[in-house]
């Protein structure tokens, strides 16, 4: 019996131990992979910002899971049917909805993170990682001029830290039940729709919700905010929340924060600010003034996988008492009665509702600290100006008008045709360029006008990339004003 066992471990063991590869498999791996992604990388100013195909990765399914494979077949299988069709959010032509980054040294951040696997959770687990997670917490803190008794957690991205700061001001507000259907939540139409979600699933759905009126920037109007609160305590209501952007996804407005917070005191409302886009951008010379009165929020979200270039993967909730964080979210497990010993730092596991997590903090420290925190500055700031000078040509190239002037680094435009319809005209441009691939535009729908936007915000957007897309926009405007009469 018991050699039946010892024969039975044998076997499994020598099965299971493929699955921590010695030096040379591991080299051979990390060879493949390195090569594949340096040939990437240094060929990503040819690489379409979007790729149309008939096929769109169907093939993957002709590898299915099963039978061990090689390295080189499967980033063949990749290439083709990843990395190939579609959206192509590294390259510096993504110019639609928010661009996304990756910095290289957060490859190496993760590569690590996944390789030692801390867990940053709980202070007793991994005191080192836990600080520095929190050490990036007091950062970001710093950053939008909140105090050091705020807290946050960086999640694994804007929709779920805005869930985490609106749970936050429900409980802190000890909403319950009853209340829900009373309770009223203000914010523009121009609110990210992720914070309906957010709103929904932390129980609210039934909160009235109000869309304040805006001016004509988009930016949400104080003096409707304010009669629309005193119409509603009149009416018996109880409203809660204000819900401010700090940078709106789809043209990129700051709502007028200072006044907002101002109100939110008068009337002892919370005040949420969504700064997911437009956050980091407080930390440049351009706009900072702009973002006046975030300090005053009492939570707010912002992604580092937006403006600081990260990866996909990385945001952030901050909550200015961050006690009010703690209340919402920390809870005992017996089972982790240890973990509760000696502590010296919050634990991250106690300020969000994840627990078994990715060790985010090396993405973003990593990079931060290989090269500091003037590069960022500098790389937003390009951003913005970009984004100015693209709105100063694109009025040059007849046809074109814009929207507002922009406010941080999203804007909108169209062309108007001579005659015919400008909405199927714009769609029509809108499909033209992303059929030419070199760059990648998206639009909306603005008071049933179409719109083409342009957001500047990859790390790898430079003057010849929006040199490029006036370009394009240029030569596709100019074909189809010919076949469109
Ligand atoms: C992107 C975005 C979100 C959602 O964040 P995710 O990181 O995509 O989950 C929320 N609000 C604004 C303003 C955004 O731009």
């Amino acid at each position: 019996m018991t050699m039946d066992i010892l024969e039975k471990l044998k076997l499994l063991e020598s099965e299971s131990r493929k699955l921590d590869p010695e030096f040379e498999q591991r080299n051979h791996w990390r060879k493949a992979v390195a090569d594949y992604s340096d040939h990437f990388l240094d060929n990503i100013e040819q690489i379409k910002a979007y790729v149309v195909s008939e096929d769109r990765g169907r093939d993957i399914y002709n590898t299915p899971i099963g039978e061990p494979k090689t390295i080189e077949s499967l980033l063949d299988v990749l290439a083709y049917n990843v990395d190939r069709p579609g959206l192509n959010p590294a390259s510096g032509g993504h110019l639609a909805y928010i661009p996304g980054g990756g910095l290289f040294p957060s490859a190496l951040g993760d590569y690590l993170a996944d390789v030692f696997n801390r867990y940053a959770g709980m202070f007793f687990g991994s005191p080192g990682a836990v600080r520095m997670e929190n050490q990036l917490i007091r950062w970001l803190s710093e950053q939008m001029g909140y105090p050091e008794t705020a807290s946050g957690n960086l999640s694994s991205g804007g929709s779920i830290a805005n869930m985490t700061a609106i749970c936050t001001a429900r409980d802190f507000k000890n909403l319950n039940a009853a209340d829900f259907s009373k309770v009223v939540i203000y914010s523009t139409a121009q609110v990210h729709h992720c914070v309906h979600k957010a709103i929904n699933m932390v129980g609210l759905r039934e909160a009235v919700k109000h869309k304040v009126p805006m001016d004509a920037h988009f930016r949400m109007d104080p003096q409707a905010l304010h009669n629309q609160i005193l119409a509603d305590l009149e009416a018996g209501l109880k409203p809660f929340m204000v819900i401010g952007s700090a940078g709106t996804t789809d043209v990129g407005a700051v709502d007028p924060l200072d006044t907002i917070a101002d109100i939110c005191a008068e009337f002892k409302l919370w005040f949420h600010v969504d700064a997911a886009y437009g956050g980091f951008f407080i930390m440049t010379d351009e706009v900072k003034s702009l973002f006046k009165g975030i300090e005053r929020s009492d939570s707010l979200v912002i992604d580092p996988h937006k403006g600081l270039f990260l990866p996909y993967g990385t945001g952030a909730v901050l909550v200015r008492d961050g006690q009010q964080l703690f209340e919402s979210q920390h809870m005992m497990a017996s089972y982790l009665q240890d973990s509760y010993l000696d502590v010296e730092e919050v634990s991250p596991a106690d300020l969000s509702p994840e627990l078994t997590k990715h060790f985010r903090g090396l993405r973003l420290w990593l990079p931060l600290q290989l090269y500091g925190v003037e590069t960022f500055r500098s790389a937003l700031s390009e951003k913005i100006w970009l984004t100015r000078y693209f709105y100063e040509e694109i009025q040059k190239i007849e046809g074109f008008e814009v929207g507002p002037y922009p406010q941080l680094s999203v804007m909108t435009y169209r062309f108007v045709p001579k005659s015919g319809d400008a909405n199927t005209f714009n769609a029509r441009l809108v499909e033209e360029v992303r059929n030419d691939g070199r760059v990648f535009l998206s639009s909306t729908m603005i008071d049933g006008v179409f719109y083409i936007r342009l957001a500047v915000l990859s790390f790898r957007t430079h003057l010849s990339t929006i040199q490029t897309c006036l370009q394009v926009l240029r030569e596709k405007s100019a074909l189809l004003t010919k076949d469109f009469n």
